[in-house]
């Protein structure tokens, strides 16, 4: 079921007047965002309290996602000099928290974990306190490369989910297991960083089944959750099987803290880095 007709509580706009200066610096600091690549509903609202999330390795990415809306061609080699204009952003932006993530990067040997490492390490160096959150791929569960980028000891590391075992066939080159793995290893690798995922509501699944992945989540240590609505990016990618009303995502939310995440951000807008900024403050 394709339902195009949005509900009265996804009726955010964006207004591009607002965010232009943003843009700008971007643009000529060459840098990618998701918020600009995902069409992220919370753009404008983002943008103005400077917020974004960096996406380095470039904008094309080595898998078929049908709910993404990142370009799927072979991606270029890494760009060295990423991680300093990065971090220059970091510092000009005068940001409290910074949210990096990238597209899956199969064809790359450490599947771009070294980069991310760099990318802290300038981040770090330019802007002591600046706290750092990753939001990694699944690095085809290499040990070596999870723990890359646990050695680089950023605040948060995030891996999302996005949505329950039965629907997987959406995340194309994706296990359900092995993104569980991932969580687990990190947690054994680094107790300190604080982990975290997210998952897309909205795409067919159950409720039981989703607060049966949050029971996992808490089982592999994870500390922070984001639940949000499933909106496409267009006609062609995966459709929206239901809007998920407001009032489960707040039951959700309340079951959640419940089962001891120490932060969880739900409802129909959120992404896994909106309100990044707000997660460790209850901790
Ligand atoms: Fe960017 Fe995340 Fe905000 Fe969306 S929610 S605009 S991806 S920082
Ligand atoms: Fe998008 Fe990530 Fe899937 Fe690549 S792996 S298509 S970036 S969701």
């Amino acid at each position: 079921m394709n339902i195009v007709r949005k509900p009265e509580w996804l009726q955010k706009r964006i207004n591009p007047a607002a965010h232009a200066e943003m843009e700008g610096l971007l643009g000529e600091l060459r840098l990618h965002t998701v918020c600009q690549e995902a069409r992220c509903p919370n753009i404008t609202e983002c943008f103005r309290e400077r917020q974004a999330t960096f996406l380095i390795l470039g904008a094309d990415c080595t898998r078929l996602c049908s709910f993404c809306n990142v370009t799927k061609k072979t991606p270029l080699p890494p760009d060295p000099g990423e991680p300093e204009r990065v971090a220059e952003a970091v510092a000009r932006l005068r940001l409290a928290h910074v949210v990096i993530t990238s597209p899956t990067r199969d064809d790359l040997a450490d599947g771009g974990a070294g980069h991310y490492a760099a990318t802290v390490a300038a981040i770090r160096s330019a802007s002591p306190a600046t706290t750092v959150e990753l939001l990694i791929p699944d690095f085809q569960g290499s040990v070596a490369s999870l723990r890359t980028v646990a050695a680089a000891s950023p605040a948060i590391i995030g891996h999302n989910l996005e949505t329950v075992p039965r629907l997987y066939q959406i995340r194309a080159g994706a296990d359900y297991g092995r993104s569980l793995a991932v969580l687990r290893t990190l947690k054994e690798l680094a107790p300190e960083v604080k982990s975290k995922s997210g998952l897309m509501l909205g795409l067919g699944e159950t409720e039981n089944e989703v607060l049966q992945v949050m029971a996992e989540l808490r089982e592999a240590g994870c500390a922070y959750l984001s639940l949000g609505q499933y909106l496409a990016p267009s006609r062609s990618h995966h459709p929206v099987h239901e809007f998920v009303r407001p009032e489960l995502f707040q039951r959700l939310r309340e079951k959640g803290e419940a089962m001891g995440f120490a932060h969880v951000e739900s409802g129909p807008y959120v992404r896994s880095s909106y309100h990044a900024a707000h997660y460790g403050e209850g901790v």
